[in-house]
């Protein structure tokens, strides 16, 4: 390698409005425009930050990506006029972060970047922390009007730095300038199809169940669509079966999606706090109700007897069903965010099931049919044999429910969390991937 070459980690956020762009398209553009002068190095990345933040225009995404370039000057330099002028300023929500780190200062940064990625997929970070952090590394950056963007940015940089974290791939399709905001076209079959022949190499491409396409947004955003999955070679396949519209370019990043990093173990209610993300293990205290919208919701308790409102929202559809069926005494682990203090349910470990008992009519003595009742507080009477029985029959019930894990259906999983397909036999922890 020439000895002026420098290898340099870029990490940008917080580009695009509800009305267009997307960080990721930016992404995929400067490789492409950055490649005629520099070499990248290994994979672009994509990284799913806390779900939870209420700044963030859809997934809370940020990329990073690595180069070698032997005009340093020039990569910043361009990286932050196509910010400049591809960015959505306009919009008072787009505050976009860019993050330039030079070979030499990769020692000293990684430590710090790497707990900073993970602080940023888990708890709640200021702009001040951003800052401080980024000017006592020294780095090069550019923090856009609030500079919001600079957190996520670091973050990305943290994660490029620290290649130990479990991680999947996203093979993602963009569409040519002018079809943007037309309707997309992507034939529902061929992802059907896709999806069939690579599952579960890929997954979330789409939702069996509910027979829907899941990996096409609605959105504005040049994103065609999004294929999820294990490795490269499964997302590479995938694409390959897909009919859909031109595509303007394309990019396969690594990403943190489908690993649950974002979830974290808590001991119980007392430690739980709103925007973050947990694994609770408790009891189910109330059987759920469901509330006007079609949301269902239950109280868990946990063994010191603190409870929490855990919800199934009505966007996870038949998920509700599993979670109707929980009776008072269900022990379970629940997976999710925390919003206003109630834990958004992502998916469930049902470790062991309650006793259901009904009362019954008791049987007559004489003849073996059930009594009828004979008036309230009057008890029951078999009117054949005229016996008489002031006691109910407990019955047990055999459950409607087995123990095991349950989740929400791809039209309705999160980004960062880890569908039950990708947990293997050998996951001693069954817990987030690093
Ligand atoms: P985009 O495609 O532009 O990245 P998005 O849905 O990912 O869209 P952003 O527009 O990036 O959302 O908005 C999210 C904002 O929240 C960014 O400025 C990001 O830096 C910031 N952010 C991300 N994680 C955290 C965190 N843990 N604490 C505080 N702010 C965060």
């Amino acid at each position: 390698m020439d000895k002026s070459c420098k290898r340099i980690i870029i990490g940008i956020d917080d580009t695009d409005s509800r009305e267009g762009m997307c960080t990721t398209y930016l992404g995929a553009l400067l490789i492409d425009e950055l490649s005629d002068f520099c070499n990248p190095v290994g994979d672009p990345l994509l990284i799913r930050l806390n779900p939870t933040i209420p700044y963030k225009t859809r997934g809370n995404a940020s990329v990073a990506m690595c180069f070698n370039c032997n005009e340093p000057e020039k990569l910043i330099g361009h990286v932050v006029s196509r910010i400049s002028s591809l960015a959505r300023m306009e919009c008072e929500n787009t505050n976009p972060g860019v993050v330039f780190i030079m070979e030499e200062d990769f020692g000293k940064a990684k430590p710090l970047l790497s707990e900073f990625f993970l602080h940023a997929v888990r708890d709640v970070i200021s702009i001040e922390e951003a800052k401080s952090l980024a000017e006592n590394l020294g780095l090069t950056f550019r923090a856009f009007k609030n500079g919001r963007g600079l957190i996520g940015a670091l973050a990305a940089c943290g994660a490029m730095l620290d290649k130990e974290w479990e991680h999947t791939y996203e093979f993602l399709t963009y569409r040519k300038t002018e079809a943007c905001g037309t309707k997309r076209f992507v034939d529902s079959d061929s992802l059907f199809e896709a999806d069939l022949r690579t599952y579960p190499g890929t997954w979330d491409s789409v939702d069996r169940f509910n027979e829907l396409v899941v990996c096409v947004p609605r959105s504005p955003d040049p994103v065609l669509y999004g294929i999820r999955g294990n490795t490269r070679f499964a997302v590479e396949a995938a694409v390959a079966m897909v009919r859909s519209e031109e595509i303007e370019r394309s990019c396969i990043y690594r990403t943190n999606q489908g690993t649950d990093m974002h979830l974290m173990h808590t001991q119980g209610v007392d430690d739980v706090l709103d925007m973050h993300s947990y694994m609770l293990e408790g009891t189910v205290a109330t059987a759920s109700h469901t509330i006007r919208g079609g949301h269902s919701i239950f109280i868990l308790e946990d063994d010191s007897g603190k409870t929490i409102d855990c919800a199934a929202f009505e966007p996870t559809k038949n998920f509700r069903e599993i979670i109707r069926k929980l009776i008072p005494g269900d022990r379970v682990i629940v997976y999710g965010s925390v919003m206003e203090s109630t834990l958004n349910i992502e998916k469930i470990q049902i470790i062991s099931l309650a006793q259901l008992v009904e009362n019954r009519n008791p049987l007559c003595p004489s003849c073996g049919k059930r009594m009828k009742s004979a008036g309230t507080g009057q008890g029951y009477r078999c009117r054949k044999c005229a016996t008489e029985s002031l006691e109910t029959q407990s019955l047990q019930v055999k459950r409607d429910l087995e123990a095991g894990f349950y989740e929400v259906p791809p039209c309705a999983r999160r980004h960062l969390a880890k569908p039950l397909i990708r947990f293997r036999d050998s996951d001693a922890s069954l817990f987030p991937g690093r």
